[in-house]
């Protein structure tokens, strides 16, 4: 049976209750955040019967129980989903107020369960069961599994920050020829996908910024340089290579089309694009690497915070005759990448 159909609002219980398989189990709780201990749970119970409804707090009524204002962290449509797909769970239902009594009289289920240590004996549940002569279990938690516990732990350790190997595009990856922007253009440099296979073998994840005035001078459009990026990034998955993120400027503070002629943040050497990269992605700038071709490739680097920073040759005249002045300076992206990954395994050595 598909999930939907075995939630039930409770105006229409009376015609579900009456083709479940009797003993009927009854229990109930928020389930916000599913969990093996949970799991465990609800298979034991509906052991003991014939079918297993869950009755499960709504939205307020889970916020009555003080866990946080932050919680449940999801709603009871999709808590129920969840439960739903158990195949311990027969049925799902859901109750408003802050304990189930109400509910638990219009079920009248032959056996009500309830997760924990809990001294039946004193609970109304249990008084409300026994006057149809049902019966009230408590069944204790597997240690170790707790929805709060889970949800602090996920907020008190962040995601470790990944590293980065930031790749300029023209003149690094593919060869400047000035502005390209069809892919019948693009001539990748020789072994560059190579490279780029090394280094995300190695863990780095690929960022490529690039400067893009071209779309500041009106040389291409937003929509071509997109649909450049996209062969680009298809081109490389084709080879294994899974680009994390492709970050440009299309800003010229001397271009014409007025909305990109600005002095912006992230025009290299300016650090946005790599700021916002890091931002974005979850990266350690200190633990990262830039390679490029030009000393804007360096200062927006340098200003970032990445730590290595190398430079390759490039065709490109202005590269050509600026000296970059990098830590290490390499004929191609390979040569670059081959270095670079032979000595930070002697630094981890
Ligand atoms: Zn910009």
């Amino acid at each position: 049976m598909s999930p939907e159909n075995k939630i039930c609002l409770p105006q229409n219980l009376a015609a579900r209750l009456a083709s479940l398989p009797r003993p009927l189990v009854m229990t109930n709780g928020v389930f916000d955040v599913l969990h093996r201990g949970h799991v465990s749970y609800l298979n034991r119970a509906a052991e003991l019967g014939g079918s297993l409804l869950v009755a499960m707090n709504s939205d307020r009524s889970g916020r009555m129980l003080g866990k946080g204002p932050d919680r449940p962290l999801n709603s009871a449509e999709d808590r129920a989903y969840v439960l739903a797909g158990l195949e311990s769970v027969d049925l799902v239902t859901f109750f408003d107020t802050r304990t189930p009594v109400d509910l638990l009289q219009i079920i009248r289920p032959d056996i009500y369960v309830k997760g924990g240590d809990y001294d039946m004996e004193t609970l109304e549940e249990t008084r409300v069961v026994r006057s149809w002569g049902g019966q009230s279990v408590a069944i204790p938690f597997v240690d170790g599994f707790s929805t709060t516990a889970l949800v602090q732990r996920i907020r008190q350790s962040p995601a470790p920050l990944r590293k980065a190997a930031f790749l300029d595009r023209d003149g690094v990856i593919n060869k400047d020829k000035g502005y390209v922007y069809r892919w019948e253009d693009f001539e990748f440099v020789p072994s560059a996908i190579e490279a780029m296979q090394k280094l995300q073998s190695a863990g780095y994840a690929l960022v490529i910024v690039t400067n893009q005035s071209g779309l500041a001078r009106g040389y291409y459009t937003e929509v071509q340089y997109q649909r450049l990026t996209q062969s680009l990034r298809q081109h490389l998955a084709e080879h294994g290579v899974k680009v994390d993120g492709v970050y440009h400027c299309p800003h010229h503070p001397k271009g014409c089309v007025p909305t990109l002629a600005v002095d912006c943040d992230c025009r290299k050497p300016k650090p946005g694009l790599l700021l916002q990269a890091a931002r974005e992605l979850g990266l350690s700038l200190s633990n990262s690497v830039m390679i490029g071709d030009k000393p804007s490739d360096k200062a927006a680097a340098r200003a970032a915070g990445v730590s290595r920073v190398y430079s390759v040759d490039s065709d490109n005249a202005e590269a050509a005759t600026e000296n970059m002045d990098s830590d290490k300076h390499f004929a191609s992206l390979l040569d670059c990448v081959t270095d670079l990954l032979i000595n930070t395994s002697r630094e981890i050595a």
